[in-house]
């Protein structure tokens, strides 16, 4: 049985996960949408790996794949787990 998770470390969680993206969005690469190349993309296809804008996440990924194919997620979600 998985024990549940103390306020402290869901914290330090998110804290990591803050840092890792502030250093993957400081190279300049990644400072643009993969799709459609709108500057500063705020959401990933965790499994492509790639940055996306709101448009190009929402209303196309999360609308036309399934998360097998796209699994979209906002760089501001504290909860950073895979399905
Ligand atoms: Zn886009």
């Amino acid at each position: 049985m998985m024990e549940e998770e103390t306020a402290e470390v869901k914290e330090r969680k998110v804290s990591l996960t803050e840092r890792v993206f502030a250093k993957v969005l400081s190279s300049n690469a990644n400072n643009y949408c993969f799709d459609c190349g709108e500057k500063e993309p705020t959401f990933v296809s965790v499994n492509h790996g790639i940055f996306l804008c709101y448009n190009c996440a929402i209303c196309i990924h999360q609308v036309h794949y399934p998360v097998e194919i796209s699994f979209i997620k906002s760089i501001f979600d504290k909860n950073w787990s895979y399905p």
